[in-house]
């Protein structure tokens, strides 16, 4: 497994503290196949490397968690990136002046039908919208009994069935009704066809222009692999897409397919089919697919408790140092590394007093990562007894630590006084009983 081959490769580098360029492209290797195994596209699989490689290289290795466990986790986190373009799903367009227009396309067999009637089902009864669904499907004899059919199964109203009318006509029928039936919602479910060809782009680009739909999905076997790509880019060119489906991801496939989909669509996927069953529709859920690409929950589930540890090990650390009143510009200098590395404060640092004004000025790009650098580089030329006590530093020290770390005597000035407002907050704090006063007063 791609887990007992990045053990063998890292076990030779357990205890290093950061990972080198040399470690993670090997690492990668291995990652290369586990992506081709579960069928993701090459192109996908080159730059997706790449990215994740820059990210690795440098990145600290948590304590208690072998160099191999990091980049699975730093893997993991960037598929999971890929798989949601970093973004949260935004909900459906189902609150305009109704009825709100969903539009449904894909391939022959893709799932359609089925995900229409789940979706409707899912819109009655968790959003309590009245749903009006309606097959566009005139290619295949049956089609629009089955959608009937299933509308009775969940109990969602569908349009009365007139034979001889095109699929256009269908769909503004559908929209006429429901408005005036009073409906929140109508579903529109296409026809497919086997492959991609013009006759059904023409088709679908046709009922859209006619009916302007608030959302027009996608749908998508997840089992068609890389061919999902070329569909999914094939419809992107004709109609606006506003999200994806990805069905049978109940089934074998790793999942390879919904890696490309995000960025290929450039909308998010918004539900995962999971069985036949009229219930089996589910919210994408980005960590989950992720996991299951990868092949490896367990250890990234192991670097993130682990992770998880370690903070409370520092906050320990600090605390400790809180009870005796102490804060020196050695702490100072971890708080600002901590502050690079996560790109802001996390944890208890974040909820400390003089931190929430760092915060707000990091979060605002009033510090910025170079700053921040400069600030250690003054910490780090000071003698040790200057950082212990600070208080010692006279003019003459301050031009000597400005000339040894490239600053000016201001910008040490700068450092002492962010210093001194958070010796002064450290204080005040264990006025009011320490970390864990402070806790019990948040809690
Ligand atoms: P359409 O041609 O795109 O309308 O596809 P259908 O909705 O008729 O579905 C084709 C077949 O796929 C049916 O037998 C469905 O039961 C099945 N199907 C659809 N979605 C899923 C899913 O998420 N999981 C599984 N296992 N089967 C599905
Ligand atoms: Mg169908």
């Amino acid at each position: 497994s791609l887990s007992e081959r990045l053990g063998g490769i890292f076990d030779r580098l357990r205890g290093r503290g950061a990972l080198t360029e040399i470690d993670v492209r090997a690492a990668m290797r291995e990652v290369r196949v586990a992506l081709l195994e579960a069928d993701v596209a090459l192109p996908v699989v080159k730059d997706f490397i790449e990215a994740a490689t820059q990210r690795a290289i440098g990145a600290e290795v948590i304590k208690s968690v072998t160099p191999g466990q990091q980049v699975v986790k730093i893997v993991n986190d960037c598929l999971v990136e890929l798989l949601s373009g970093g973004e949260d799903v935004p909900p459906l367009k189902i609150n305009v002046t109704p009825p709100a227009v969903i539009m449904m396309v894909g391939l022959q067999g893709s799932g359609k039908t089925t995900s229409t009637a789940k979706l409707a089902s899912w819109l009655g009864t968790r959003e309590r919208k009245k749903v009006l669904m309606a097959s566009l499907d005139v290619a295949r004899p049956a089609a629009q009994e089955q959608l009937r059919v299933l509308g009775e199964q969940t109990e969602i109203a569908t349009l009365p069935i007139i034979p001889g009318q095109t699929p256009v006509q269908i769909a503004e029928r559908a929209r006429q009704s429901a408005r005036l039936q009073g409906f929140d919602v109508v579903l529109l479910d296409t026809a497919g066809r086997l492959g991609v060809d013009e006759a059904l782009m023409a088709e679908m680009a046709a009922i859209a222009g006619a009916t302007n739909p608030d959302e027009i999905l996608l749908v998508v076997d997840s089992l068609t692999g890389q061919d999902a790509v070329n569909v999914a880019a094939a419809f992107k060119a004709r109609v606006a897409l506003t999200g994806v489906i990805l069905t049978r991801m109940d089934g074998d496939a790793r999942g390879g397919a919904a890696l490309s989909m995000r960025s290929v669509t450039g909308t998010p996927i918004r539900f995962a089919g999971t069985g036949e069953k009229l219930d089996a529709l589910e919210a994408f859920d980005a960590n989950r697919v992720a996991g299951r690409i990868l092949g490896m929950g367990d250890i990234v589930g192991l670097v993130e408790k682990a992770a998880a540890n370690f903070e409370a090990e520092q906050a320990e650390k600090m605390a400790e140092k809180l009870a005796k009143g102490q804060f020196d510009m050695d702490d100072l200098r971890q708080q600002l590394g901590q502050m690079k590395k996560m790109g802001g404060l996390s944890g208890l640092a974040a909820m400390m007093p003089g931190m929430g004004a760092a915060k707000k000025a990091m979060d605002s790009g009033a510090i910025n990562p170079k700053l921040l650098d400069r600030m250690e580089a003054i910490i780090l030329s000071m003698t040790a007894k200057e950082r212990a006590k600070p208080e010692i530093l006279t003019a003459k020290r301050k031009i000597r630590i400005a000339n040894g770390s490239g600053t000016t005597v201001q910008d040490v000035n700068k450092v002492l006084k962010m210093h001194q407002e958070m010796a002064n907050a450290m204080k005040r704090l264990k006025k009011m009983g320490g970390i864990k006063g402070m806790m019990k007063m948040l809690s």
